[in-house]
């Protein structure tokens, strides 16, 4: 008999190596986990109108007519054949050696032809496909493997056609009669759920549609099962952590900041200022996530939880996933601050503090002096990238860690920051994008959350236009002219750089600098995972920042206005130099990149102009609009688009119409992959997320959620569940391969 470990070459000999060589499948519960991808019945012809070009498939039809030609370029003939759904659809087989074919393939006879499906002359065609015909007499090899069933239809495998793939599978399941039981049997019953041996027959060899659902519905339910016994062993593991509690001195830094803050804090930052503050007093590490829309004031909550955390001794340090976001914190936090940034200089506040900045591109000098500070503590405030908790950096006594604009940040760093401290320090972790439950339950379903959810009195609401129709181009740089004239600033973003033959092709000027630069690009190409893929490509090149600025310069709509770019290729001098010429006003047209994605702030900003919109996600699009209308005017955000595909244009409208996140950020869910939305760096997407759909899935989630928390609870090291606990073991290997292989 076999079990899961089994290689699969002693139960399917030479099969089992084209499985191995095409997809990695060696053993028995690599080839289970291999599903189909679809379901073709055998008793109907498949419907010729939705195919999809370079994949592998296979379609039930009826052969219409069988035509020999005389090649043209070599000798010999070529047989084609067309073949017809019951609507009339047609396809093309051809075969260059017809013989053996042109006997068989007889109009009126009905079969299943495999292969890889391609587009030519406008007509689908299949190159010398396998097929097997059902109404033949020396039958049926096919129709005897899933008589009465479904033809499950699987990922391409080199020389194995589906059905081969089913006689495997059949081959396999003789051999094994039992499998391992991750869910206890009384959540089995409760749910009505097949066990795990039924739920792999059920997908690979079903009889209905309703066989293949329930075999679905159970491997669904193991997937969220799974995950979340994982985040909460991960829960309790953390509860088991000790560490120092952080309390505000009464009359210290906090107490002087509150003072002399110029305005009064929200409910909601007062509200989720107690819960962070009830956080940091425990002797249990804080693990919080702070989503809050643009705007909405997390900066300043997260601010005070590090002056309590100076205030009781300790350090606290902001991370910032860009250089120029690091910066900007820097300048911020150090205004916001005052003289109680001045702690130990001449003339600085007594109880007052230091604030350093610490940047992978710094020169050396400033550097070591900034590594200094955060290591013999005299730096309270140490702020960076995130290149921050990579490196060998020193602190005195970190007591809390705060993450900005998380999106990019896994499960992995913020254990990597655990081991920064003496003790583990308390981590907060803050995000605009509004998350929506499922994912809040998944990508960060170890952590507690708090949400901003109003933004300060004053904001004035953002307009949005799609502008589509290429006669008002040219009023969009009139209207951007105007608004500089009424004394605001303008962003004018575009999805690429552009090429300027005076710089190198990656700038690169100090060995430091080299992951903060790569780490840039990556960043703004993160648009082209972004795109829609039922948007057609486009025919030209898209619009570039240094295209965009040149084009600008040139109209005279704009002729006297100070323009200048931003992108992560300029040295990050010369970006800082940017971004504070933006900031005091001294540059009134900014042309960037998605550079200014997150936290850039300048209240004078009032006007946006996104070439490309289609280019860019909606949760994006919501993103970088939210860089406007900080200030008292309202903001105006317009979305230029060349593109009139329908889809493309909804989505746009769809962002135009509501200044909701979390209606945008379902939106954008329903649209994009999992593994987009979790990003290629999130653990838990890729390796984990296979069946389950976070938002079809949403109570099925809850549910398991509910479930896994509670058989963890009661059974920590699950050792009375050992089946559970294999699994968890095996999904966390990958996980941790995954993430080295990622380096
Ligand atoms: P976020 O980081 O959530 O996008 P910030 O913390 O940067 O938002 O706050 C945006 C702006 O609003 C900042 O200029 C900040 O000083 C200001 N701000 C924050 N809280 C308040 C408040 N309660 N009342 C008025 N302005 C506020
Ligand atoms: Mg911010």
């Amino acid at each position: 008999m076999a079990e899961p470990s089994t290689p699969l070459k002693s139960i399917l000999g030479s099969t089992a190596a084209k499985l191995k060589t095409s997809r990695g499948i060696v053993d028995v519960a690599d080839f289970l986990a291999f599903l189909p991808r679809r379901y073709v019945d055998p008793a109907t012809t498949t419907d010729l109108s939705v195919l999809h070009e370079d994949e592998y498939t296979a379609v039930v039809a009826t052969v219409k007519k069988a035509t020999t030609h005389p090649m043209r370029q070599r000798r010999g003939t070529l047989l084609n054949v067309v073949v017809t759904d019951k609507s009339g659809h047609e396809m093309t087989l051809t075969f260059f050696k017809p013989f053996g074919h042109v006997d068989r393939l007889l109009p009126g006879r009905t079969g299943l032809f495999a292969g890889k499906i391609q587009r030519f002359k406008g007509t689908w065609q299949l190159a010398h496909p396998n097929y097997e015909l059902f109404d033949e007499e020396d039958a049926d090899d096919a129709m005897e493997t899933y008589a009465g069933g479904l033809l499950p239809i699987y990922l391409e495998v080199p020389k194995l056609d589906s059905w081969n793939i089913t006689k495997a599978a059949r081959l396999v399941f003789h051999q094994l009669d039992d499998l391992p039981e991750p869910v206890p049997e009384e959540l089995r019953t409760r749910h009505h759920l097949v066990s795990l041996l039924d739920a792999y027959k059920l997908v690979h060899l079903p009889r209905t549609r309703a066989d293949v659902k329930r075999g679905l519905d159970r491997l669904r339910y193991d997937e969220a099962f799974t995950m979340q016994a994982i985040l909460a062993q991960r829960r309790i593991a953390s509860d088991d952590l000790r560490t120092t509690p952080r309390l505000p001195r009464p009359g210290g830094l906090l107490d002087a900041f509150d003072a002399r803050m110029p305005f009064d804090l929200t409910a909601g930052q007062l509200e989720v200022s107690a819960e962070i503050a009830k956080d940091l007093a425990s002797e249990h590490p804080m693990h919080r996530l702070l989503q809050g829309e643009v705007g909405s004031g997390k900066t300043v909550v997260a601010l005070r939880a590090m002056l309590s955390v100076i205030d009781s001794g300790g350090q606290a340090a902001l991370l910032a996933p860009t250089e120029v976001l690091a910066s900007q914190h820097f300048r911020s936090i150090t205004s916001m601050l005052g003289d109680l940034a001045e702690g130990g200089l001449l003339g600085g506040s007594e109880i007052g503090t230091r604030v350093t900045l610490l940047t992978g591109s710094q020169p050396i000098g400033i550097r070591k002096k900034s590594l200094l500070e955060a290591a013999s503590g005299d730096a309270g405030i140490v702020v960076g990238t995130h290149a921050l908790i990579q490196e060998h950096v020193q602190f005195f006594d970190l007591g809390l860690v705060v993450v900005d604009e998380q999106h990019r940040f896994g499960v992995e760093q913020r254990d990597a920051l655990r081991g920064k401290g003496k003790q583990p320090p308390h981590v907060l972790v803050m995000t605009a994008t509004p998350i929506p439950r499922t994912v809040a339950m998944t990508v960060f379903g170890d952590m507690e959350t708090s949400t901003l959810a109003e933004l300060p009195q004053g904001r004035s609401p953002i307009a949005t236009h799609v502008v589509s129709n290429p006669r008002w181009f040219q009023r969009t740089w009139e209207r951007v002219a105007e608004e500089v004239r009424a004394g605001h600033q303008v962003y004018v973003v575009c999805p690429r750089i552009g090429d300027d033959p005076s710089l190198p092709a990656v700038s690169v000027s100090q060995p430091g600098a080299m992951r903060e630069s790569s780490e840039e690009s990556e960043e703004e190409m993160v648009v082209a995972f972004d795109v829609d893929e039922s948007a057609p490509p486009p025919a030209r090149e898209l619009r570039s920042v240094l295209e965009m600025e040149a084009e600008l310069r040139d109209n005279p709509a704009l002729s006297g206005l100070r323009i200048a770019v931003l992108h992560g290729r300029m040295a990050t001098d010369d970006k800082d130099e940017t971004m504070r010429a933006f900031a005091t006003g001294t540059i009134d047209v900014l042309v960037a990149t998605t550079v200014i994605e997150v936290g850039v702030d300048v209240a004078n900003a009032t006007v946006m102009v996104i070439m490309d919109a289609d280019r860019f996600g909606i949760s994006q699009l919501h993103q970088l609009r939210g860089r406007v209308g900080r200030g008292t005017s309202p903001g105006l955000c317009l979305l230029v688009t060349e593109t009139e595909a329908e889809a493309v244009q909804q989505r746009l409208a769809s962002v135009a119409a509501t200044n909701d996140g979390f209606t945008l950020a379902r939106l954008d869910l329903e649209q994009r992959k999992e593994g987009d939305v979790l990003g290629a760096h999130q653990s838990g997407g890729k390796s984990q997320l296979r069946l389950l759909r976070l938002l079809r899935d949403e109570d099925l989630i809850l549910q398991a959620r509910a479930d896994a928390f509670a058989i963890v609870g009661s059974d920590p090291g699950l050792e009375r569940h050992p089946a559970l606990r294999d699994v968890i073991a095996s999904a966390l290997d990958e996980e941790q391969a995954a993430y080295l292989e990622r380096g």
